[in-house]
């Protein structure tokens, strides 16, 4: 079977972190950020999203079928190049030991959360 990997598009994703509470309630790890194997994230200079994932990813593409707004992708090879020149991003693989990347990331998708608080 060819590898798939994740893709997110800059100008597509919204940061609404839905993809995050989808990825934590699928396999009952509860509804939390912390608990999703894919993270939104906010660019520390850029302030746009980046949605990254865990290596523990199962690759059910949950997340995929949730992003109503169609950000995110899993995608074999010979459509990688195709999908960079569209200005997709591979998204970066998070370590849950090796978390210095998602320090400089802060969270994203308050908005969601604090729809949910009110
Ligand atoms: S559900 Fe889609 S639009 Fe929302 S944060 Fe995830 S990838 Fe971005
Ligand atoms: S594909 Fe990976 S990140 Fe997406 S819902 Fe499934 S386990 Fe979570």
């Amino acid at each position: 079977m060819r590898e798939q990997i994740l893709f997110f598009s800059p100008s597509q994703c919204s940061g609404c972190g839905i993809c995050e509470m989808v990825c934590s309630l699928q396999s009952s790890r509860g509804c939390s950020r912390e608990a999703s194997y894919i993270r939104v994230l906010r660019h520390p200079r850029l302030g746009t999203p980046v949605v990254a994932v865990r290596a523990e990813c199962r690759k059910c593409k949950r997340c995929v079928q949730a992003c109503t707004l169609e950000a995110i992708r899993f995608a074999e090879e010979p459509e990688w190049g195709t999908l960079i020149q569209d200005g997709w991003i591979a998204c970066p693989v998070l370590d849950r030991n090796l978390c210095a990347d998602e320090k400089e990331l802060s969270p994203c998708g308050t908005a969601m959360q604090d729809n949910m608080r009110s």
